[in-house]
């Protein structure tokens, strides 16, 4: 059945940091990966999350219900923006840091990074710090259509070997691939 994406929640900093009782998988990624465009594409909607060329764009954490799946999927913050004070990245640093550890009903991170880079040391810091807490990674290879098939074989096995292993998927907001593939791993991340 297809599915739907609804926002649910949207979570500024500390004092609304409830979650809901559900299982959930987060996206994370550097500012600018395409996270934003990818849930759109997702969800089948234009303007469901802010893209970064949205004026006034502001950080928070926002939660998608997908429907008739029941889990959720949680939009976290970008990081490594350089333009950025150190107190705000030190305040968002803390309140994804707070979202992530402890949280029970969390079944995996998607760590979305840009198939035209190299590994980036916040994606490592990033994915280093997640399997240090025991939190499974999903990896996912955004703007594919800008790769030739070569790159993207070979970013793909590179980040295979950085996530012990597991091939990320190939995604293309433009191009709808990976679509289907990766609305099977988070199925699957959940248990269904
Ligand atoms: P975010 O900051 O991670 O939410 O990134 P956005 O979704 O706002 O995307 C950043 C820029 O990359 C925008 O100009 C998008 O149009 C572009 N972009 C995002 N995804 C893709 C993609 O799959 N292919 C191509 N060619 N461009 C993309």
């Amino acid at each position: 059945m297809r599915k739907t994406l609804h926002l649910e929640k949207t979570i500024y900093g500390q004092n609304d940091l409830t979650v809901p009782e559900a299982p959930q998988i987060a996206l994370a990624g550097r500012s600018n990966v395409g996270k934003s465009s990818l849930l759109n594409r997702l969800a089948g909607r234009k303007q469901l999350a802010k893209t970064s060329s949205t004026p006034g764009k502001t950080q928070s954490i926002n939660l998608y219900r997908v429907d008739p799946s029941g889990y959720y999927l949680v939009d976290l913050p970008g990081y490594g923006y350089a333009r950025r004070s150190k107190e705000e990245r030190a305040r968002w640093a803390k309140l994804i840091e707070r979202y992530l550890t402890g949280n029970e009903r969390l079944q995996g991170v998607a760590v979305l990074i840009d198939c035209r880079l190299p590994p980036q040391q916040s994606d490592l810091d990033m994915v280093g710090w997640l399997r240090a807490e025991g939190v499974p990674v999903l990896g996912v290879l955004t703007k594919a259509d800008k790769c030739t098939q070569r790159d993207r074989q070979a970013q793909k096995a590179r980040w295979a070997a950085l996530l012990g292993g597991q091939a990320p998927v190939l995604f293309s907001s433009v191009s709808g691939m990976g679509f289907e593939e990766l609305w099977r791993l988070f199925d699957q991340a959940v248990g269904l």
